[in-house]
């Protein structure tokens, strides 16, 4: 994507009245790291940037900045909110306005179709990082990484994220400005990762979640960071009833995952945030992924694509499959 093309149009946006901010990429302070950049000053549009290193769902911040109540005396802001989106991030906002959790003249969309973004971790682990911010660019089946001075080839699919692998909506499915061309869909290649938790039998399987389940820290981040986790009162945070108990063991662990599952059932638009920001690694895309093509398969349902469509799990249809109710 021009750059230049990028923050003129950033630029031109915050200047007008009917905008508050915007929300796009900027380099982080440290090696790999890019940070989400809020630009409410033209000049600021110069720090933003798009690369294969812009991994944050942007939208999350829809729902996590313009959180009510006000302070007492305050007036709303009416103002739309600009948000740069690539594919998914966009399904996110689309899902969000499906929804109701946000409304359509409250946002200003950036579309940036998306050739794919890089599985940062995998990333400093092959190329470690150096404290320098470092710049990437996609070329062609590589990646250009330029750090410290230095130039270095990285094939594509040796650091692709693994939800980029899978991506079926690498063009923003709504949007009101599009920066760049649209880029094609990636041939969808079998999600091996699911289908060899899958392989398992039933014992080994639940050993496999088991044995991740009691890793988790119940940090919250994959909820915080997820931009369809955004009840004002959420479950996990209930004392009366406690759902969820804070104990941080494996039997309430589950109960936090399991609650957190089905809640993003016909919801949860793929995006691969909460397993990027887990700092213990869980490998929770297996986990919505699995949910999320049986939603597909069994009820011809996705989230986040169709404007008009209705949340999932406030929908029915007489012919569903219902072979699994006892
Ligand atoms: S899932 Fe698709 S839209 Fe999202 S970052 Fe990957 S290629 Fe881009
Ligand atoms: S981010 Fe990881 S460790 Fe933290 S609550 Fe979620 S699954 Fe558990
Ligand atoms: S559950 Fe994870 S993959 Fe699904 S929308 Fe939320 S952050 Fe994205």
């Amino acid at each position: 994507m021009d750059l230049d093309k990028l923050r003129k149009t950033a630029a031109e946006v915050v200047s007008r009245d009917d905008v508050k901010y915007l929300i796009g990429w900027r380099p982080g302070s440290y090696g790999y790291r890019v940070a989400p950049g809020f630009v409410e000053e033209a000049s600021a549009a110069e720090t933003l940037i798009f690369s294969p290193l812009c991994t944050i769902n942007l939208a999350t911040y829809l729902t996590l900045t313009e959180k009510l109540p006000l302070p007492r005396g305050s007036a709303p802001d009416q103002r739309k909110v600009a948000l740069m989106v690539k594919g998914c991030d966009s399904r996110a906002v689309l899902q969000l306005l499906v929804e109701k959790g946000i409304r359509r003249d409250q946002v200003l969309l950036i579309g940036c179709p998306c050739p794919g973004v890089v599985d940062t971790a995998l990333l400093s682990l092959k190329y470690p990082e150096t404290e320098s911010p470092a710049d990437l660019k996609w070329n062609g089946d590589h990646f250009l990484l330029r750090q410290d001075g230095q130039e270095t080839a990285i094939p594509r699919l040796s650091v692709l994220a693994e939800k980029c692998r899978l991506c079926r909506y690498p063009n923003p499915v709504i949007s009101d400005i599009t920066l760049g061309e649209p880029v094609e869909a990636q041939l969808t290649a079998e999600d091996s990762a699911v289908a060899e938790v899958e392989a398992m039998e039933l014992g080994a399987r639940a050993a496999y979640w088991e044995e991740w389940f009691s890793r988790c820290l119940r940090c919250y981040a994959c909820r915080n960071s997820c931009p369809l986790c955004y009840c004002r009162d959420c479950v996990l945070d209930r004392l009366n009833p406690t759902w969820v108990n804070r104990a941080v063991n494996f039997s309430e662990n589950t109960a936090f995952h399991v609650a957190r599952a089905f809640h993003l059932v016909g919801r949860c638009i793929e995006c691969g945030e909460c397993e990027r920001v887990c700092p213990a690694n869980i490998p929770l895309g297996r986990l919505n992924r699995k949910l999320a093509r049986e939603v597909r398969e069994q009820y011809g349902h996705e989230p986040g694509i169709d404007p008009d469509g209705k949340p999932f799990q406030a929908g029915f249809k007489p012919d569903d499959p219902e072979e699994f109710i006892l």
